[in-house]
């Protein structure tokens, strides 16, 4: 009995040491011949086209090393492009995987190496790429989260994917590290000049083009009490207990509200805007 007892805990534990491990992953059909790929809260887009495959963003190496098995499932066809939305370690490592076929592609403003890849293709601020029978408009959203990011449209599906600036109904990301919220929201903004019709985020839920003038109203709602507040004397901590933003309450990333507050003051204050 008691061997019986050991052994069980023994393959219980080992189980659940594998399931802390396992990253969930999944290749899910947006539009036509786009889709998403999932690893844990990031997500990259892929898009098949008639003579090879597209990914973008490779996220990391092992989740990579499972796209492209996954790939191998639906197609012969190489990876012939990886696109970087921006050169962030958390979204653009693992390049190396796709790198013997593809041809790496991201902003002219990315560093000559993105983790350790080479950047094959700089694209201009507004710039375009056809492959076979799909075309990829590439769009610069300016200084704000990072200085290399790209909102990347795919025709004729018309799907947007766009990481990190903005993602449906989900709060910006903590205190807007290294980043300013004006600039941040001009980010957004221009993503709403795009045109689409669905919208793949590097997090979260897929959307539309209601859900980027959502994001936009939340930014600016954020910014002009965090000043009215500020100007009112109040401190960070005050408009922290005051500014509950309920109705964003089903928002994802709603625990960030304070850390927004906070980055809100913090722009403000470093931009000039409180003079
Ligand atoms: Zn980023």
């Amino acid at each position: 009995m008691k061997a019986i007892t050991l052994a069980t805990f023994v393959l219980v534990s080992l189980i659940n040491a594998a399931s802390a491990q396992d990253a969930k992953r999944a290749l899910i059909n947006v539009e036509g011949d786009v889709y998403r790929w999932q690893n844990n809260a990031h997500f990259g887009l892929v898009v098949f086209t008639d003579s090879g495959v597209v990914v973008a963003d490779p996220i990391n190496a092992a989740a990579s090393s499972w796209l492209e098995a996954e790939i191998a499932k639906k197609t012969d066809l190489p990876v012939t492009h990886l696109i970087y939305s921006h050169s962030h370690a958390d979204h653009a490592s693992g390049g190396e995987v796709f790198e013997d076929t593809a041809e790496i592609v991201a902003h002219q403003n990315a560093p000559d190496k993105i983790v350790g890849v080479t950047v094959d293709h700089r694209v201009a601020d507004e710039d375009s790429l056809t492959v076979s029978n799909k075309t990829f408009e590439f769009t610069y959203l300016g200084a704000g989260h990072g200085t290399d990011l790209m909102a990347v449209v795919v025709r004729p599906e018309n799907v947007a994917f766009v990481v990190d600036a903005m993602a449906p109904r989900r709060l910006p990301f903590r205190d807007m590290p290294n980043a300013n919220i004006d600039d941040w929201t001009d980010q957004v903004r221009k993503v709403g000049s795009l045109d689409f019709d669905i919208l793949s985020p590097g997090h979260g839920n897929v959307g539309t083009h209601e859900n980027v003038a959502e994001v936009v109203i939340y930014m600016e709602t954020l910014r002009a009490e965090v000043l009215a507040g500020l100007q009112a004397g109040k401190s960070v901590e005050e408009l922290q207990e005051e500014l509950t933003f309920n109705e964003y309450s089903s928002w994802l990333g709603f625990d960030w509200r304070a850390a927004n507050i906070a980055g809100a003051a913090r722009s403000l204050n470093e931009s000039g805007a409180l003079n």
